[in-house]
């Protein structure tokens, strides 16, 4: 592995509430090491309850301030965030590889759609709009309009932590919502840096604060009953937790996926295994919308496997600070773990490990998986029926689009799909009947825009709600109707 380029540690830091870095009121610290190198890079207070209660304190009183300010300033204050992270993104983009892991490539890019939320939401929320309704009664006049729902718990994942927190953030102040953001314990400090660049930008004190922590910080946070709604971005066992806990609290849930990519029979194969590769490496295949798995037709099964296989080759596992790495290492021993487990599991069930499949010996920790490619995987086996989370691109064959689009849909984690084929008509079909929100035609299943609704298909378990463009304006505001009577 070449060598690490020197990047400041953050230290030790506090959390943000109304508008400052303040001390918990506990004594215990959480500490934080980097997935590159196992070095501790800093440390954050453990929230109490009393944490939890001031910041939720804090978040009512300044709601109830910025709900009666004007849109046009709303909208001027988004603006002045996202220049302020335009002007700080090499060094938000550093700290988020450091605590992350991921390429420095990729969080340049994380940190400049961060950046273009701000901008996005601010420009959607002033063309935000009700309408007048015709009433039975003449004397009647009716309309409506948009309202903040008010002080939301913001529970983020490990993956993306500063898109994440932006794409509830960005929409939500700028329609006139408070937050209380809890990052996980171990991907703090882009997220804590980036609150003095919006605290500076004009943002003001309380409206956005910042409790890093683990699952009972969270807990505090979503039963609150200060807490008026919920936007979560996690798995979906937790998810479901969180629901259960939260009552009849607005949400938007943003839980797991299983993204299939389909190969059919007429499918351009170079690009169809180019693309696998990249939904599997980006983020070491730590991505809600990753290829979790690839389901091609049984025809040109051979000729893609070779192609997947010598594209694979390309992938360059090593250090994320290194710009020719493509796949740095996995987060956290959790997902490695699972990774062992579920090529462990394929391999007992007679799948065939053609690349990787282990983690990579000689490196600074033992989180560097290798890039891997696994065929004739059962469809029962875990790496076909469960979110893997790693660099895995797991082959599954079928016989007909019948049988393909059957093994797509027997899964209960409807995210996002995508498929690879000549024929308008069978990419027709697919886009209709994929149980999934999303369908990628010809393009990996980790494409999205921001500007696009992205979120779960009703009725399966991954989640619900949409995040993106004007849409994530419209799940975190209620719509109100005005009645007069003339
Ligand atoms: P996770 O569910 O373990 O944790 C997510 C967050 O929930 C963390 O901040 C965690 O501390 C918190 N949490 C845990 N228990 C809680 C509780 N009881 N109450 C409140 N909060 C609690 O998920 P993860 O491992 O951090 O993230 C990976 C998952 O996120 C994957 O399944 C991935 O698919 C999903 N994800 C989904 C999207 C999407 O848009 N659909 C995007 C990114 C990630």
């Amino acid at each position: 592995m070449s060598q690490q380029v020197e990047i400041n540690a953050p230290g030790d830091m506090q959390f943000f509430v109304n508008g400052a870095y303040v001390d918990g009121s506990g004594s215990e610290r959480f500490e934080v090491r980097s997935p590159a190198t196992g070095a501790v890079i800093g440390s954050v207070p453990v929230a109490t309850t009393a944490d939890v209660d001031l910041a939720v304190k804090s978040a009512r009183e300044a709601q109830r301030h910025w709900a009666k300010v004007g849109v046009w300033e709303r909208a001027r204050v988004c603006h002045a965030v996202g220049d302020a992270i335009s002007a700080h993104a090499e060094e938000l983009a550093r700290l988020q590889t450091l605590e992350q892991g991921k390429p420095l490539l990729e969080s340049r890019a994380d940190v400049e759609e961060t950046a273009t939320l701000f901008h996005l939401h601010a420009e959607d929320a002033v063309r935000l709009t009700g309408e007048t309704i015709e009433s039975r009664e003449p004397s009647k006049r009716m309309w409506t309009f948009y309202r903040p729902v008010g002080t939301w718990a913001i529970i983020t994942p490990w993956n993306f932590p500063l898109l994440m927190f932006s794409e509830f953030v960005a929409p939500g102040l700028a329609t006139g919502n408070a937050h209380i953001v809890k990052p996980p314990a171990h991907t703090p400090f882009s997220v804590l840096k980036a609150m003095a660049l919006l605290r500076d930008a004009g943002v003001p004190d309380g409206l956005v604060n910042v409790l890093p922590g683990e699952g009972p910080t969270g807990e505090a946070l979503t039963v609150h009953p200060g807490v008026d709604a919920i936007g979560f971005i996690g798995s979906s066992a937790t998810g479901a937790r969180i629901q259960a806990n939260a009552g009849l609290k607005r949400s938007i849930m943003e839980c797991s996926g299983n993204g299939p990519l389909i190969v059919l029979g007429d499918a351009d194969l170079e690009a169809a295994a180019k693309s696998a590769v990249y939904g599997a490496y980006l983020c070491a295949g730590q991505v809600c919308c990753a290829t979790e798995r690839v389901l091609v037709d049984r025809a040109v099964r051979t000729e893609f496997v070779d192609a997947l296989v010598a594209e694979s080759d390309r992938v360059r596992l090593g250090d994320p600070f290194d710009e020719a790495t493509t796949l740095g290492p996995l987060n956290n021993e959790g997902v490695a773990t699972k990774m062992d487990r579920h090529v462990a599991n394929g391999r007992d069930l007679g799948a065939k490990v053609l690349r990787g499949g282990r983690r990579h010996p000689g490196m600074p920790t033992d989180l560097y998986y290798e890039f891997t490619v696994v065929d004739e995987v059962p469809p029962e086996s875990l790496l076909a029926t469960d979110e893997s989370f790693g660099p895995v691109v797991p082959v599954v064959t079928g016989a007909s689009d019948d049988e393909l689009l059957t093994l797509a849909n027997r899964d209960r984690l409807g995210l996002q799909a995508a498929v690879f084929t000549r024929d308008i008509g069978r990419a027709y079909r697919f886009i209709e009947e994929l149980a999934v929100g999303q369908v990628v035609v010809n393009d990996s299943t980790c494409w999205w825009d921001i500007n696009m609704p992205f979120g779960g298909a009703g009725g399966r378990s991954t989640g619900w709600g949409r995040i993106g463009g004007k849409h994530t304006l419209l799940g975190m505001t209620d719509l109100r109707t005005g009645i007069i009577q003339l």
